[in-house]
This record gives C-alpha cells, structure tokens and sequence, in this order.
C-alpha cells in the first residue's frame, strides 16, 4: 500500500481521560500511519452520550499532544455527524437491509426464552428476530429501535449463517457466523442514539481510513462492521488489532474497572510503557517524546516489516 493511501485514526469515546491501555491503541496507530509514510486522524466518539463525561473530550486531546500524537487534521467527532448517519440508514431501510424494531428488551428475553435461543458470549441475547420483515415486521406496534439483517441475504432462509471472514495484521485469519453469534444487530437504538458499529463504519469510510489499529478487545466488533461495510458498498480497511494492557487483577484495563488517567509529567516514560505493551524492544533513552516517537517509528517498521511509503 503506498503512503499516500495510507491514512489510519484513533478514535477514542471520551468516557474519561487516556489511561495506559488507551494510549497502547493510539500510540500503535499513530506508529503504523507514520511507518507507511500516511495521514493520522483523530476522532471522538461521543454517540453515547450518556457514557460521555464533559470535558473528556479535550483533555484526552491534550494528553495526546502532550505525548507528541498530533492529528493531521482537525479532530471530527461523532455527535456532530448525525446527517450522515441517518443517510446511510435511510439506504439499509430502502435496500431492505435494515428495519424497525418494535422490541423491548423484555420482549426479547421472553421471545428468546420461549424458543430457546443460546445467548452470545457477552451473555446479551441474540434477537429472535420477531420484528424481522419475513415474519411480519412490527405488528402493529411502533418502532422504537432499527436492526441490521444478520443475513446473507435480505430473503434468505431464517437460520441461514452469515460466515464473514478477514485477515488480522497480528491475529491472523478470523471468522465469525454473525448470524449465530450475534445475530441482527442494533444501527439506531431505541433512546434514539446512533450505535458506535453504524457510526464507526460511516465515519471511517468518509475519512478514507485504510488501516484500523485498535485494541484487540474490539476485534469482535470487525465481522459487524465488515457485514455492513458490505450492504453500504464501501471498501474494507485493513485490520491490526493490538495486545490488551491487563491490570493488577489481570484484568482488561478500562475506565470501567478504575484505570488510573495517564501522568503528563513524564511522556517519555508513559510512550516507553506502551511500547513496551506493543512488543517493541527496548529503545535507547530519549530526552523528549518527538525523540523517543522517531526511534519508535523506525522499530514499528522492523517489527511489522513496514517499509516508508510501502
Ligand atoms: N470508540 C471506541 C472505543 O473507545 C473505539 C472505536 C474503534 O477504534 O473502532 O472503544
């Protein structure tokens, strides 16, 4: 891929300032865009609003910059985006794609119950499929969310598997039954918010993302977001998903479970840390982050065998 095609994001929600695993995911991609020679976006992923603490937003930008990850361009974020959310919605529904949903979430308990559906590994329900167009649609009731066909084809059987396959930079070969595993997923949801799979897809298409580098944790999203690139006839990025920083109790490091926000006296130190994370080998010591992001870039190349502008 040559650099000039390249351009990669970090796209982070700002549910509360960068801690140590955040700054793995932007760091790796920042590395990556400027191992390839390409362009470095930064967006703010703000659709959950209630998740959205204020004030996150510009912090998380300043702890950015206080590292030396400057965007290339003026930081988008989401919740401003809505008119084009709400276009690449309005072509699923006329593709018949997409439909309205009138279910709460106790009617799906119960319908997933009475028929004895599996839940997914997040221990969520996977929708029965009441509302789906093929048995009747909405009956009568109003529409309160919209769901995405799991399917592999609009009038496809009901138990048809949607296999989707992709090739992971570090993971290697995946592949995911979206049907089985997730089944027909949620683009607006019921509070009228846009899901982050409908708005992550939009986004990085328009922007003209190539390469997605985040953290392995979103991996399981990639067989979702790859279905509907497909239904909106956009192109597929490639993928990298990076190692996930544990915690002490060895579990994944979030803002969830209390990760401690990222110091700024010391970026060296907290750069050094991420790579660390990222598998790179030890770097000579640097006397500022620009310093110690340049010998970065040249161990990234050697590490993914990335040659500037390749
Ligand atoms: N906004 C998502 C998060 O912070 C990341 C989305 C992505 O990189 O695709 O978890």
């Amino acid at each position: 891929m040559s650099g000039a095609s390249y351009t990669g994001r970090f796209a982070p929600s700002p549910t509360g300032p960068l801690h140590a695993g955040s700054l793995v995911a932007a760091l790796a991609s920042w590395l990556d865009a400027r191992a390839h020679g390409g362009r470095w976006l930064v967006r703010i992923e703000d659709v959950d609003t209630p998740r959205c603490v204020p004030g996150a937003d510009e912090l998380i930008l300043k702890q950015l910059a206080a590292c030396g990850l400057l965007p290339d361009e003026p930081p988008v974020w989401q919740s401003r985006r809505g008119d084009l959310y709400q276009a690449a919605l309005e072509r699923l529904l006329s593709s018949g794609w997409a439909y309205p949903c009138g279910c709460s979430r106790r009617d799906i308990e119960a319908a997933a119950q009475a028929r004895g559906l599996a839940r997914s590994r997040h221990g969520e329900r996977i929708y029965p499929g009441t509302c789906r167009p093929a048995r009747g649609g909405l009956h009568g009731r109003e529409g309160r969310s919209v769901r995405l066909l799991a399917a592999p084809s609009p009038d496809a059987p009901e138990n048809a598997p949607l296999w989707i396959e992709w090739q992971d930079r570090r993971l290697g070969p995946q592949r995911q039954d979206v049907a089985a595993e997730v089944g027909d997923f949620v683009l607006r949801r019921a509070d009228g918010l846009w899901a982050y799979q409908l708005a992550v897809v939009v986004d990085d298409a328009l922007q003209g993302v190539s390469d997605v580098v985040r953290g392995e944790d979103l991996a399981d999203n990639t067989p979702r977001q790859i279905h509907l690139q497909r239904r909106l006839g956009l192109p597929t990025p490639r993928y990298l998903h990076t190692p996930l920083v544990l915690g002490a109790n060895g579990e994944k490091l979030s803002k969830q479970n209390g990760a401690a926000a990222l110091e700024l006296d010391d970026p060296v130190e907290a750069l050094a840390q991420a790579g660390r994370a990222l598998g790179l080998p030890p770097l000579a010591p640097a006397a500022s982050a620009a310093e110690w992001l340049a010998k970065a870039v040249a161990a990234w190349q050697a590490r993914w065998r990335v040659r500037d502008g390749v």
